[in-house]
Order: structure tokens, then sequence, then C-alpha cells
């Protein structure tokens, strides 16, 4: 069952009784983690490091690489990036593609697109009942696994949002701050990542749920230096609203795949916006 707008739901005690797929999610974190050292060992760029750098992202400059293709190609085939990653290997318009590009002026289409082929959370906090397209959320288990490992945990806030979720959420933003901070933090119904199910929020503490200080939490900080080797973005970086949209949000990950965000971070490109070569969306 879906489940609306649940902010206050308390947290499911579901601890130890992951159901009888542990197996296969066994077999699927095994051949995930195997192919993404693959993936690491043999990828061609020559600035990756198998090990992840040690700071978070804010050491990426304006003046990164926004389109490397020299000039006007001749052809209309993709032109490749410097280190022959393929920028069109998948749709950045069809919402059921990881790399869907949503922003003020990308809406979804239908504007009331549902998602499918979702799974539960489980076994994140909060998880059972918070819903993500299922690469997805295989992948956010696998991050939460390797978080727990390090000592580090996260609660869900929310993931995906249908388009009526987001119109109240939206509405609920302007009534209490306004229209003109509402769109810097809230988007409007049908220009959601969370609308996909490649999005989710994520919080640490109470207090710094969904401020900038979850930033400085040891999930906030977790997820900003290693979410990227499990396909995960910060789709929001801070300083971006120009071309984003969005205000720094250091909860909202966004899944594209390992491919994809090991290419960002090897790049130091921050934003699917600069990636794609799409034009900044900082109004509707
Ligand atoms: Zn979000």
């Amino acid at each position: 069952m879906r489940v609306g707008t649940l902010w206050d739901k308390h947290l499911a005690a579901f601890w130890g009784r992951i159901p009888s797929t542990r197996a296969a999610w066994a077999t699927v974190g095994a051949a995930f983690v195997g192919g993404l050292v693959l993936a690491v060992l043999l990828w061609p760029a020559p600035s990756v490091s198998p090990n992840p750098s040690p700071s978070p992202s804010p050491s990426s400059s304006p003046t990164a690489p926004l389109n490397p293709s020299p000039s006007p190609s001749p052809s209309p085939s993709a032109s490749p990036s410097p280190t022959g990653f393929d920028k069109e290997a998948f749709s950045i318009d069809d919402p059921t593609s990881k790399w869907v590009v949503v922003n003020k002026s990308r809406p979804l289409d239908p504007l009331d697109y549902a998602s499918s082929d979702m799974s539960d959370l489980s076994p994140v906090p909060n998880g059972s009942w918070q819903y993500m397209r299922t690469e997805a959320a295989d992948a956010l288990r696998l991050l939460y696994a390797a978080a727990k490992a390090d000592g580090v945990t996260f609660t869900v806030a929310t993931a995906e949002r249908t388009y009526g979720d987001q119109r109240v959420i939206y509405r609920r933003w302007v009534d209490e701050k306004g229209q003109w901070w509402a769109d810097r933090s809230s988007a409007r119904a049908g220009y959601s990542e969370h609308q996909t199910g490649w999005a989710l929020d994520i919080y640490d503490t109470d207090e710094c749920r969904l401020q900038y200080c979850f930033s400085r939490t040891p999930a906030g900080k977790w997820v900003a230096a290693h979410a990227w080797e499990y396909g995960f973005i910060l789709r929001y970086p801070e300083d971006s609203v120009d071309i984003t949209g969005f205000i720094w949000e250091p909860w909202h990950l966004r899944y594209v795949g390992v491919e994809l965000s090991s290419e960002m971070h090897a790049t130091g490109i921050e934003t699917l916006e600069e990636f794609f070569g799409l034009p900044a969306a900082p109004t509707y």
C-alpha cells in the first residue's frame, strides 16, 4: 500500500525481520558490490581513485568543464566525454529512467505521473512504509548497510511522494512561508524528483531534520563522502540555487546509478543540469 503524507508516523519496529528475501538481498548485494569494485577498478578516468576522497564535496569549482565537446559535432550522435562516458546511455526525459532530469523547466510528463516498479525501504529506519523504484531501493539498502558498518545510521524522512502529496506539501509551504520561499524549498506538483521514485530525504537527529545542520551530523558527513559509491548524488548542492532552483539540501539523495555518480564524482560536476549541459532552472 502506498502511503502519502506520513510525516508524523512512528518508526516501525522491523529490526531482525527482514523477510524471506534475505538470501536474495545477500546475492544482489554481493553482485552489486562486486560490480562496483570492478567498475571502480576498470574505470578509465585518470582522476578516479579507488579510495573515496576523505573530504565531502565542496571542492568543485564553477570552472568545472560543463560540456567538454569542443565544437558542434557534425554528427548527431552523442559526443563522448574525455573519459569516454556515454551521456546518452539512458534517457534524461523519461521518468522511468534513473537519469531523468526534473527541474523547474523540465516538468514530469504527464504532470501527475505516478512511478511504478516500487519497493519499500526496509530495513532502513522508517523505510517499511516509504517507497522508491526497486533499483534505487536496493541501492539504498546497500548504502545504509555500509553506513551502519561505519557506525553511522540515518532515518528515512520521505521517499516517493505522489502528485497529490506534493500538492499538499507545496501549499503548506506557501501558506507558512510565502511563495518565494516555498519555491526555493519545495517543488510544485509535477516538478518534484520525489514523484519519480528516484529520490529520498533522510535525517539523523530530529533537531537537524531537513535543516542545514544535517550536513554536520554523522549521517550528513557520511553521505556527502560516500553516497556516490552507491549510485546516489546530493542533488541540491550548496550555492547552486541559481542552477537547480533549490536551496542547499544536504539531506536530499537522488539515485542515478553508480556509473553516473562515479563520473560526476570524478569530474567534480555536482549538478545534473551542468553535467548534461542543460539550461539552469532557477525559476518556473
Ligand atoms: Zn527531497
